[in-house]
């Protein structure tokens, strides 16, 4: 089947055409046959397209939201220009797959959108706002385009968290807020530390029950997650994206009483201080230069910036904290892993990370570590190290595209 995998941001829309089946799965024989995004949907909007082997194609054209920029893409992808083997046309489109931030407590697991999915997704829009509207917009969006005759089904960012006991997702507030409005740890990125818990499986040759794990996703949003037995345990983010890690523009943990410390001190209305905590926090806030890891690391290196080496600093420092923990809660781990742009391709911060972690039996081998940049994939950790570390770029789009193949076949799984 020749799936389309569509992630809707509120300003971009990213697709992949991935081409998979049961048997392919099965195989781990699946094809991406195209890829790209168009960002600034409402706009001038960028588009970048890339067919496989063929060369990347960027345009500037004005869409005005986002069914025109799916729109974009689908007469894109059936053009002769766009060269993409055996689609001559949208029937050539099998079914749609696509990535949804919050499935609240309901969705455990991927689901066939019917008009009810439809309305459980507009039902999470409030613990969501900032996401799961533009979701739906792509799903309505898909559907008006291909019709109804193509199934489309919801990869939720939250139902691999699903599995996380009471002990992980309750906060100790009075439990009445989590019966009567559901305030509770929720977690996200859960298909890429899905993606990370599958794929680590199949490099070590053992069973999903045996994985036992930490997980660092360490993008613009950072995330770490404890994998045990093959089960999302706990993990860092919760009822929302902002707590946890330090990341590019958020702060991660900090103490709930600083919001009306703040709101006497500064004047600041609570969403303006929440807009803050997401927006102008994290890397951004403590370097007060930039969001971008990779900016922060040449600052710090050509200028020896004080407060670019500071929110590097905090960075790596609150992610060996979690380690920590999670190693504590887990009874222990074999394996750490990095994904992410920063974690895929940063072996300083990778080393930062992990500095004085020997403690815990890891010891990282400088060589394997700075050899590993740019989508590779590979052990960084020393042949002796009792906890391992790893490097594998996430592939969210290809769980995607194989629980869609599962869920319009009905063959249920959650890898
Ligand atoms: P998103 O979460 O938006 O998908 P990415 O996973 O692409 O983001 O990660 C973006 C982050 O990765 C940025 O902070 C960027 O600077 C960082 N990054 C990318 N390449 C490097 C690199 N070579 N060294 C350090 N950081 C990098």
């Amino acid at each position: 089947m020749n799936i389309l995998v569509l992630n809707c941001g509120s300003s971009s829309v990213k697709f992949q055409l991935i081409e998979t089946d049961i048997d392919t799965i099965e195989k781990n024989a699946d094809k991406r046959l195209a890829g790209g995004v168009i960002e600034r949907v409402i706009g001038q909007a960028l588009i970048t397209l890339h067919a496989e082997g063929q060369p990347k194609v960027k345009i500037a054209e004005p869409l005005h939201d986002h069914k025109s920029a799916i729109d974009y893409i689908l007469r894109w992808i059936i053009s002769p220009e766009s060269k993409i083997t055996n689609i001559n046309s949208l029937a050539d489109i099998h079914a749609v797959g696509h990535r949804v931030v919050h499935g609240g407590e309901k969705f455990t697991m991927s689901a066939l959108i019917t008009d009810e999915i439809i309305e459980q997704i507009e039902d999470s829009i409030e613990l969501a706002p900032l996401h799961n509207p533009a979701n739906l917009k792509g799903i309505m969006a898909a559907r008006e385009l291909l019709g109804p005759g193509v199934p489309q089904v919801a990869v939720f960012d939250t139902s691999f968290h699903s599995t996380m006991p009471e002990t992980s997702y309750l906060y100790a507030i009075p439990y009445q807020l989590y019966r009567r409005h559901r305030i509770r740890r929720y977690g996200f990125h859960g298909t890429s530390h899905r993606y990370l818990a599958y794929r680590y499986r199949q490099l070590v040759g053992i069973n999903r029950e045996q994985v036992n794990i930490i997980t660092l996703h360490l993008g613009n949003g950072c995330s770490a997650c404890a994998i045990k037995n093959g089960e999302s345990l706990d993990t860092s983010m919760g009822f929302t994206p902002l707590e946890g890690l330090v990341m590019g523009t958020r702060g991660g943990d900090m103490d709930p009483s600083i919001i009306e410390f703040i709101r006497n001190k500064e004047g600041m209305s609570v969403r303006e201080i929440d807009t803050m905590f997401n927006k102008q926090s994290g890397l951004l806030g403590i370097s007060g230069l930039t969001n971008d890891m990779r900016e922060l690391l040449a600052e710090e290196q050509e200028k020896d910036d004080r407060r670019a080496k500071l929110a590097i600093d905090i960075f790596c420092n609150r992610a060996k904290k979690y380690i920590g923990a999670y190693i504590a809660e887990m009874s222990g781990a074999e394996a750490i892993i990095f994904t992410g742009g920063i974690g895929e391709n940063s072996p300083i911060i990778r080393e930062r990370i992990c500095k004085g972690l020997d403690c815990m039996g890891l010891t990282i081998d400088k060589k394997l570590n700075s050899k590993i940049t740019s989508g590779k994939e590979g052990e960084i950790s020393t042949g002796d190290s009792r906890l391992k570390a790893f490097v594998i770029p996430t592939n969210e789009e290809l769980l995607i595209a194989r629980d869609t193949v599962r869920t319009v076949k009905n063959v249920p799984r959650r890898w």
